[in-house]
């Protein structure tokens, strides 16, 4: 049996879930929308307004109506997630830039970041810079540190196994380095999978599905049946390092040949130069030869290769529905179209049904946001999940740093 504090927790869960989709919703919608009773819902709603985690909407939609503005508790009124109470700091630790934000529970839907710095080339220098950017306010506490890392990342350890790019993060353990700076729990979250708990939190439909982003390398995560999926290692969605045969370029993670020395956008870059010796070396460039002659035959070989590689895993997985962004968003629309019917052809599921690509912008910061949800504010065991039938966007609640 769960207990009811888990249950409790759960059911905060739900509602707050329904509310990262919907935006504002009154007590009925939300019971409606959780299928939760009315009363138990409701007083979830009063709960989760009195621990400043909603606010009640209709105050702040419609100052001038002060006299006769509704009452708390009354069923009519419309909530939403608190949107001025800063709970978090978000930190995304990028390959060439380190970008953070305050964050309160009701995270935007595009990613904005607030502060931007070159990442930092020791432990040392990445304390010193974030102190300088972000003073700590004793006034504001926080509910947690939300990291979102690179490369192959232990996220209950609070460490990165692997970082190519980052070598001294592998040395490092992020959780405890960071409290020596700020009074928090911190909560690690790998890079991609960050981005595919934003993709489920704000996308309420998508409960099955493959995220790749096509970025400085290519990573993915996979959601199935509602939740981010956890293999038995801490390492999944690797899809970038799946070795092409015939390909010789050697790959930041040791191996040679791997898929994202072709299909990273310095990899793009890189297979264009070879094709256009006298072009420059630069995104620009590539994008302009897009633009200009459409895919030329360089660029038709790398889309079919990630093509097969992504729906190898589709097929593996069993889902039917992958959601891309990075560099695709970039590039013509005629880009995505031969990727997409690389994938379809590939995925095994076009052979009774429909395969689905969808191109997305990164959600990392909602990600982060709702892994601090999951994991601080609202922690439940993973067995206690799967007794209550669901509750949302679950994952492992025992990886708190
Ligand atoms: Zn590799």
């Amino acid at each position: 049996m769960a207990t009811p504090s888990s249950l409790r927790r759960i059911n905060q869960r739900k509602v707050v879930r329904a509310l990262l989709s919907v935006g504002t919703a009154s007590r009925a919608d939300l019971a409606r929308l959780t299928e939760l009773s009315q009363p138990t819902a409701g007083k979830i709603v009063d709960d989760l307004l009195a621990a400043s985690v909603l606010e009640d909407a209709s105050l702040v939609i419609d100052p001038s109506a002060r006299t006769d503005r509704p009452k708390i508790g009354r069923p009519g009124t419309m909530v939403r997630l608190n949107r001025s109470r800063t709970r978090f700091l978000a930190i995304e630790m990028g390959v060439v830039r380190t970008r953070a934000a305050y964050l309160p529970v009701a995270a935007q839907r595009e990613d904005q970041w607030t502060h931007e710095i070159p990442t930092p080339k020791s432990p040392e220098e990445l304390l010193a810079k974030l102190g300088k950017a972000l003073p700590r306010d004793p006034n504001m506490p926080l509910d947690a540190i939300l990291v979102s890392m690179p490369g192959v990342v232990d996220e209950a350890g609070g460490r990165s196994l692997l970082c190519p790019n980052i070598r001294w993060m592998e040395r490092v353990n992020i959780s405890r380095l960071l409290r020596g700076l700020f009074d928090a729990p911190t909560v690690v979250v790998q890079e991609n999978r960050a981005m595919a708990l934003g993709q489920l939190a704000l996308d309420p439909d998508g409960d099955d599905f493959l995220l790749v982003e096509l970025g400085d390398g290519v990573g993915g995560a996979a959601v199935v049946r509602g939740r981010l999926y956890n293999g038995p290692l801490p390492l999944s969605g690797e899809l970038g390092h799946t070795p092409i045969i015939g390909n010789v370029r050697k790959c930041g993670c040791g191996s040679t040949g791997c898929m994202e020395t072709l299909l990273s956008q310095s990899g793009l870059i890189s297979s264009f130069a070879e094709a256009n010796k006298k072009a420059p070396k630069t995104w620009a460039a590539v994008k302009k030869e897009v633009e200009d002659k459409g895919i030329r035959p360089w660029l038709s070989k790398s889309l079919e290769v990630a093509g097969a590689t992504i729906a190898g895993a589709m097929n593996v997985l069993g889902v039917r529905r992958v959601v891309m962004s990075g560099w695709i968003n970039d590039l013509p629309e005629v880009v995505a179209h031969q990727l997409s019917s690389s994938i379809s052809r590939g995925a095994m599921w076009g052979r009774f049904g429909e395969v689905a690509v969808d191109i997305s912008d990164k959600h990392r910061m909602a990600g982060l946001v709702w892994a601090g949800l999951d994991r601080v504010m609202f922690p439940v065991s993973d067995e206690s999940m799967a007794r209550s039938n669901g509750g949302g966007v679950a994952e492992d609640a025992t990886a708190l740093a």
